[in-house]
């Protein structure tokens, strides 16, 4: 009799090719409703249990409709990319070996490949080869790890060990951002115990850049006092980056901690064209960024790296006479907010040994090249009006109610209204947004798979939606 976990990794191993084969011919939304997957699986709960192949070709059928294609080529919804072949296999195999990435000892060659994956992503990015590093959950959690450090660092050059003493009665630490930053930093702030109110929202420019004076003038009313300046690397409406040349050091003369968020952004030194937007970026104290997005691993992967190791490590490490921590290896738990955790380096070491440097410098060019041509694509189609033309792999596009004395409200329901009726075609996955007050289209493009093929299908698409007659019923937006 085979093997019964044989068995269940084969049919996952059909399953998943049947899936990835398919990504060019399935729709690309959800076809099964919110109602319809609580029924397939919503089982009851048996007392007796089944075969691992059973559980996994119900699994299967149980959730399909309901699994976005997210994987493929004409996905551009958030921020999200697909899955290197060599990633994804490298992550399965992290499951196999069910390494324990806590320590040295608990996962010998995980800790080894961390730390070499670590590594080639701090040279790669243009970041200071002394900063030290943690793959973590995702970006959220790279600047929780990395705002932890930057607390750590404020707090005792005021003299206060806040490891030993918390927050309470501690100096107030101030946040200073731009309107672009991504909701993730206030959630870092909050469950750093810092605080929403500790946020100061600060002006940006015509190209969403925070403006060097609203900066100053905010850093010099509050010198002294512990500030964090977090600057922007791409944000996900229009890929804009801050000033680093200029911010940076303006804000490290005033003794600020200067934190860059990069979820994908900071992927962009990585290419020679592309490269100039990230100028100086690496004078930061910290910077976070994501695996997931544009490097294509598979779900998940943050990395935070930090300047200054001994504020890092201050912050994160942990030592009890239980573990078995090693004199000479890295040791995860030295520099990430988890204890237990999967061995994500093996995603983070295997794509970057299958792409190169040359292959990841292509991946960032040619997924910029795929934004410009959907946006280039849609801009000929009448009703289509482009807010941002993409400087790098996200652009803007609105669709204008053309009724006369049309409203500003009409525009932006007419244009949620088309987003929702061309993902409803199944050919292309877009997402909304508000900017500057008006709704739009994100056109955000990441995955490696993404063709020109895709591209056509994707501009096909909206234009077969926009140009449509239909009977206008704005009281009931139909999908
Ligand atoms: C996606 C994103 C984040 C959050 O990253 P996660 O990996 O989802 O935690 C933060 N900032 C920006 C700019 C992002 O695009």
């Amino acid at each position: 009799m085979i093997d019964r976990t044989t068995a269940a990794l084969s049919r996952a191993f059909a399953h998943a090719n049947a899936h990835l084969n398919g990504l060019d011919t399935a729709p690309v939304c959800a076809t099964a409703d919110l109602m319809t997957l609580r029924q397939r699986l919503g089982r009851p709960f048996e007392e007796k249990g089944i075969d691992p192949e059973q559980v996994i070709d119900e699994l299967v059928s149980d959730v399909s409709g309901g699994i976005l294609g997210s994987a493929g080529g004409r996905f551009f919804g958030w921020v999200i990319g697909g899955a290197l072949p060599s990633a994804l296999a490298a992550d399965w195999l992290a499951s196999a070996y069910d390494q324990n990435a806590a320590l040295y000892a608990c996962g010998p060659a995980a800790a080894v490949v961390e730390e070499v994956a670590g590594a080639w992503t701090r040279e790669l990015l243009g970041l200071p080869t002394k900063a030290s590093f943690a793959l973590t959950t995702g970006c959220q959690m790279a600047h929780f790890t990395c705002l932890a450090a930057a607390r750590h660092a404020l707090l005792k050059e005021q003299g206060w060990d806040v490891e030993e003493r918390g927050l309470v009665g501690a100096p107030q630490i101030t946040v200073l951002t731009g309107e672009a930053a991504h909701g993730s930093i206030d959630r870092a702030i909050r469950l750093l115990g810092l605080g929403s109110r500790s946020l100061v929202v600060l002006a940006t420019d015509e190209h969403d850049r925070l403006s060097t004076d609203a900066l100053v003038s905010h850093l010099e009313s509050r010198k002294g006092e512990p500030q964090v300046v977090v600057l922007q690397a791409g944000d996900i409406n229009t890929g804009a980056f801050d000033d680093f040349g200029e911010l940076i050091p303006l804000a490290k003369k005033i003794g600020s901690w200067v934190h860059v968020d990069g979820a994908f952004g900071l992927w962009s030194a990585a290419s020679p064209v592309k490269r100039h937007l990230v100028k100086d970026v690496h004078l930061a104290d910290s910077w976070a960024t994501d695996g997931h997005k544009w490097l294509n691993l598979p779900y998940d992967c943050g990395i935070a790296f930090v300047a200054d190791p001994e504020g890092h490590r201050g912050a994160v490490s942990h030592r009890a006479s239980y573990l078995t921590h090693d004199e000479d290896a890295r040791d995860q738990i030295d520099w990430n907010p988890d204890w237990s955790r999967r061995a994500r380096g093996f995603a983070l070491y295997a794509a970057l040994r299958e792409l190169g440097r040359s292959g990841v410098a292509e991946l960032i060019d040619r997924t910029c090249r795929h934004a410009k041509a959907l946006v280039d694509g849609m801009s000929v189609v009448p009703g289509v009006e482009v807010l941002s033309w993409p400087t790098l792999n996200q652009g803007l596009v609105r669709f204008p109610d053309l009724r006369a004395g049309a409203s500003e409200l009409d525009h932006d329901r007419h244009t949620d209204a088309v987003i929702a009726r061309v993902v409803a075609t199944g050919e292309a996955f877009f997402g909304g947004t508000t900017w500057r007050g008006r709704r739009a289209m994100r056109i955000s493009v990441c995955n490696w798979r993404t063709n020109e093929s895709d591209v056509r299908r994707a501009v096909e698409a909206v234009k077969a939606v926009v140009c449509k007659p239909r009977i206008e019923n704005h009281f009931d937006p139909v999908i």
